[in-house]
């Protein structure tokens, strides 16, 4: 008898669809996470993601001890810490949200077997989306591989079903609960030392996530208007919230359609949700697509030649860095290995550069932003790469580029980001700081590592395979 709910990315206490089911179906309920070290292993010792993650166990650990439950926190292989838990707890039944991604799935099938060899059961629930799997599906009942479709027929969906945003309720319940207190882990017992969380203004936990989403809430609006700049930040932030669940999908998109309803959320409310949309488009893809891990979604695009060898390492070390000479590629750099966090222009703008000003292999750009990025997931990371190298749904054609200096004059007219984030730039001119080299250079600020108009004729001559076989 009993329940273990395994938390995963969805470390909260409210709206929680594991966690709902245990304790409407089985008592005692016990909660555990699981420090999985095949994940960890590799990780450098100030990773932020751990330590958000560690931060937010401990304010979870609190709220379950207020509606009369506890936590358990360990360190190990998942797949074999997770049935070795229930078996020391002797419950029946292990409850957990699903997660897509496909080394997770890989896991799930590996703690399934072993917990039904022992006479227990593994129950998941759909959590971190609105619309899982083959929820959504063409009108021929096929997944669909472009966004504007899906969306449409996710918007029908949403309208057919609308109890899909219903919180799943946890009340109080302390008869339910097993009884006990929460056991937590020091990062130290795990590998790991504190990061600078406060410096780059993350906040971790639900307490976290929901602040940021109050604050967001007023510019709603004007997100449409706001969103493209980055001296603005116009864009909520709540990308790792999402990510490991300190903030609940149902909450968030019930809020913004209520703000619409009340003629509070403008043009901004619209084109948020679309973005929320985006994200359950590419867990949907990667569910249907796990090759797209590792191979391009469209294969013809894996017969591109990549640059490699000693001279393209260089230039991605360059990139890496931020010192490719280009003001916005380099500011952004700066912006990803300093907080952890880069705006989605950016996000756009350096990975193009990358892929089609550099002919680097967009999976190398890919591996680079998994480690740093703070909100990194799978799904999006690879959706976005292989948007920008053209290899993915829904794709920027191989055929429009986007020029660096051009894409800088317009989304940070006046330099006010670029300068943010390099000070050796900071008393140029709006008109100089955009491509520098023009205007006599700066002391101390490289030169281009590659001039765009040619490059971008290398990248054309690069994709005329796709064009061949495509
Ligand atoms: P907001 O603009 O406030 O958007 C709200 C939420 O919508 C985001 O938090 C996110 O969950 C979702 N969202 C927004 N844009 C997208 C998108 N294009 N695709 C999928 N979901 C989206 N997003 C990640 O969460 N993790 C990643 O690892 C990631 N890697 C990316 C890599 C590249 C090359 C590109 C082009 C985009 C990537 N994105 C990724 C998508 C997007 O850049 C971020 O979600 C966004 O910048 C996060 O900031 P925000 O929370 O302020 O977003």
């Amino acid at each position: 008898r009993g329940a273990l709910v395994w938390f995963r990315r969805d470390l909260r206490a409210f709206d929680h669809a594991a966690l709902h089911h245990a304790l409407l179906a089985d008592t005692p309920v016990y909660c555990a996470f699981i420090f999985d070290s095949p994940i960890l292993a590799g990780l450098p010792r100030d990773d932020r993601r751990v330590a958000f993650i560690h931060a937010s166990l401990a304010e979870l650990a609190d709220e379950l001890e207020a509606l009369g439950g506890h936590l358990l926190v360990r360190h190990g292989d998942a797949r074999a810490a997770i049935p070795a838990l229930a078996a020391e707890l002797g419950v029946a039944a292990v409850y957990a949200n699903e997660d897509y991604d496909p080394a997770a799935i890989a896991r799930d099938e590996a703690v399934l077997a072993a917990l039904e060899s022992d006479g227990r059961a593994l129950k998941l629930f759909k959590d971190h989306v609105i619309f899982a799997r083959s929820e959504v599906l063409s009108q021929a009942g096929k997944p669909l591989g472009v966004f504007t479709p899906y969306k449409k027929a996710w918007m029908k969906r949403l309208e057919a079903q609308p109890d899909a945003l219903a919180p799943w309720h946890i009340e109080p319940h302390a008869a339910a609960f097993a009884a006990g207190k929460s056991r937590l882990l020091a990062l130290q017992d795990i590998g790991f030392d504190g990061a600078d969380l406060a410096d780059v203004g993350v906040t971790p936990g639900m307490a976290g996530g929901s602040a940021l989403f109050d604050t967001f809430q007023p510019q709603l609006p004007d997100y449409d208007n706001a969103r493209d700049f980055p001296a603005r930040d116009g864009t909520s932030h709540l990308s790792l919230h999402l990510r490991f669940g300190t903030v609940s999908i149902r909450h968030l998109v019930r809020t913004a359609l209520q703000l619409s309803a009340r003629g509070q959320a403008g043009d901004g409310g619209a084109t948020w949700l679309s973005e929320l949309v985006w994200r359950d488009f590419y867990q949907m893809i990667l569910f249907h697509n796990p090759h797209v891990v590792g191979t391009s979604f469209k294969p013809v695009y894996d017969k591109v030649d990549w640059e490699t060898g000693p001279a393209a390492d260089e230039l991605f070390a360059a990139w890496c860095e931020g010192r490719t000479g280009y003001p916005l590629v380099d500011a952004a750099m700066a912006q990803l290995n300093t907080t952890g966090f880069m705006h989605n222009r950016l996000r756009m703008v350096t990975a193009s550069f990358l892929c089609k000003d550099l002919g680097i292999d967009w999976r190398r750009g890919e591996a680079y932003f998994a480690l740093k990025l703070n909100d990194y997931e799978l799904a999006s990371n690879n959706g976005g790469w292989q948007w920008a190298a053209s290899s993915g749904c829904d794709a920027q054609p191989f055929f429009r580029i986007f020029n660096p200096v051009t894409q800088s004059e317009r989304f940070d007219r006046d330099g006010e980001f670029i300068r943010k984030f390099l000070p050796r730039l900071a008393d140029l001119s709006a008109r100089e700081i955009h491509a520098p080299w023009l205007h006599g250079g700066v002391a101390g600020y490289p030169p281009p590592v590659v001039d765009h108009a040619e490059a971008r004729q290398r990248t054309l001559a690069r994709f005329e395979v796709v064009k061949a076989r495509g």
